[in-house]
């Protein structure tokens, strides 16, 4: 241990309790641990403050002895890095282990002001046992996933309040040189901020984007607006046979988005994503190069009862009867292509696949779709997160490329674009054996090409696996690089804060 390390953990021990500053090697390992194709980054000690002006002192101490700290609300950030931090060696700073209060659920302007270690599945919890009156939007990721630490990687839902860095009203963070300032109206100067939660904007500039995917400050508390839980909820399910069908089915979601007809998002799943947490790679040979087979895939679409593509969306309102001719309008709309198979919301309830499209837009944190980590044996996942506008030849384009490169690797294609009215995100998940050197490097030049070629045809990606900083900022414009340094400069003097995250470092590399 280094003699900065050591004055550091001393200083910090101090403040936060000496028994909350933890380098026990089996800890490090296990923070140090993802499922990326790198080798672990083990940190050189994992700390656990319990307020505001804890995690402050631990700021204040890294600059004392120039210590690289980087934060985590929950640390379930699953195939984008886990827990582990940007770069070995640097203190991770658990948020989660005992920042996890609920500070205020308001069920008249519908919020909850959260610590970082609120998990979906608490807040969930919380309000289920206050009445069912306001619901989470969920992800379908793991239930102990943090609802801030999701918001700051900009992660989403699939329902109406599915963008949860655009639903946080409200911060309060700690800067990298140790101040500790609040967003919108919690900057007045009094105890008693009445809009901070309610309002985004108090005047001057609203700074709450620079703390989402960067290494510019420790957010210690949010304000998230809620949704109402409506008092009935009914989805409709769609299946196509064929891969090309892509063309067609977001030509045909675009319009129900753009006039807000469908207030979820479309989960628009193709086979492997929709069937693999409930399957095993039946084909898979250690060693083996080849995806996935076609044959395999429509045995696995047969056994299902499903296709190429699922395509779930849903209605909330006050009954039945109010919901039913919505989507009677819907099953028109789809039904029209000659192609589309309906599956009503009981039907779709005893289907795995779709139950999974189901809980996320009803709110209901769930850990089905972890089964797909377990598609290929040895835990290795990564996800590539390119986005398309919402024009089906487009879609389709990028769907050839997109399973091409994931063949010539060996990979198998496992894909779901999310459509909203203008754009869709593509979730293309790599899952493979980390245990096989071979298939390791193969995942791993998989993702870069994707990266690369997705990028020249106009395309970037929406959240980083935390080994691919450095490459996706490379395909940046070098002002932009330079932007990003100069803020780190001014809010993080001395780059305590998760230097290399997102490609932000003190200076900009060339
Ligand atoms: C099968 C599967 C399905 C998934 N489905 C979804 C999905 O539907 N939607 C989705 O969004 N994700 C999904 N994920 C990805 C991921 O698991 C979740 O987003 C997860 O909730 C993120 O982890 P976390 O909340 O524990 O955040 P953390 O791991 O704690 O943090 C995430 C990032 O935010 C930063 N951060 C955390 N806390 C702070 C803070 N207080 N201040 C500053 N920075 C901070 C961290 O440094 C890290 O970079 C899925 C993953 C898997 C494996």
């Amino acid at each position: 241990m280094s003699k900065n390390l050591e004055k550091f953990l001393s200083d910090v021990g101090a403040a936060i309790g000496s028994q909350f500053v933890d380098v026990r090697p089996e800890t490090l390992a296990r923070y140090g641990e993802h499922t990326l194709p790198a080798a672990p980054r083990v940190p050189d000690a994992v700390l656990f403050p319990s307020s505001t002006a804890e995690v402050q002192r631990v700021v204040q101490a890294a600059n004392d002895h120039g210590i690289a700290l980087y934060p985590i609300s929950t640390g379930n950030n699953i195939g984008l890095g886990s827990r582990a931090p940007a770069t070995a060696g640097q203190v991770v700073v658990d948020l989660g282990y005992r920042m996890n209060r609920i500070l205020e659920v308001n069920e008249e302007t519908c919020y909850a002001e959260l610590e970082p270690g609120v998990s979906f599945q608490m807040l969930h919890d919380e309000l289920a046992r206050r009445g069912n009156k306001l619901m989470v939007s969920a992800t379908s990721g793991p239930p102990h996933g943090g609802v801030l630490g999701n918001a700051m990687d900009r992660g989403a839902g699939y329902g109406p309040y599915f963008d949860h860095f655009g639903m946080l009203c409200g911060m309060e963070v700690v800067l990298g040189n140790g101040d500790v300032i609040r967003t919108g109206d919690g900057s007045l100067e009094t105890e008693n901020p009445l809009n901070w939660h309610v309002s985004k904007f108090s005047s001057g500039p609203s700074l709450d984007g620079l703390f989402a995917q960067s290494n510019f400050g420790i957010v210690t508390r949010v304000g998230i607006w809620l949704m109402p839980r409506p008092p009935m909820s009914k989805s409709f399910h769609f299946v196509f046979p064929d891969d090309d069908d892509i063309e067609q089915i977001i030509d045909l979601c675009r319009p129900l988005k753009l006039s807000n007809f469908v207030p979820t998002l479309f989960r628009v799943a193709n086979d492997l994503y929709a069937m693999a947490p409930e399957e095993r790679n039946s084909e898979y040979v250690k060693g083996s190069k080849v995806s996935f087979s076609d044959d395999g895939r429509k045995a696995m679409q047969a056994r299902h009862g499903l296709g190429a593509w699922q395509v779930s969306g849903m209605f909330y309102g006050p009954s039945d009867e109010a919901i039913a001719p919505l989507i009677q309008r819907v099953r028109a709309h789809f039904e029209r292509s000659g192609k589309a198979r309906f599956i009503s919301h009981e039907e779709a309830q005893a289907i795995p696949a779709l139950k999974i499209a189901i809980d996320s837009m009803d709110g209901k944190p769930s850990a089905s779709e972890l089964g797909m980590l377990s598609w290929r044996p040895g835990s290795g996942n990564s996800w590539f997160l390119p986005g398309m506008p919402m024009v089906g030849r487009k879609a389709l384009e990028l769907n050839h490329l997109g399973r091409s490169i994931f063949a010539k690797h060996g990979m198998d294609y496992i894909v779901m674009h999310v459509a909203s009215a203008r754009f869709a995100r593509g979730l293309h998940v790599l899952v493979w054996n980390k245990d096989d050197s071979d298939e390791n490097a193969r995942a791993d030049a998989c993702y870069r090409e994707l990266t690369v070629e997705f990028a020249k045809r106009g395309v970037g990606v929406g959240r980083v696996p935390s080994d691919y900083y450095d490459l996706h900022a490379e395909q940046m414009i070098p002002e932009l690089r330079k932007v990003s340094s100069a803020l780190k400069r001014a809010l993080d003097p001395n780059g305590v804060i998760s230097p290399g995250k997102y490609g932000i470092y003190m200076e900009p590399r060339a």
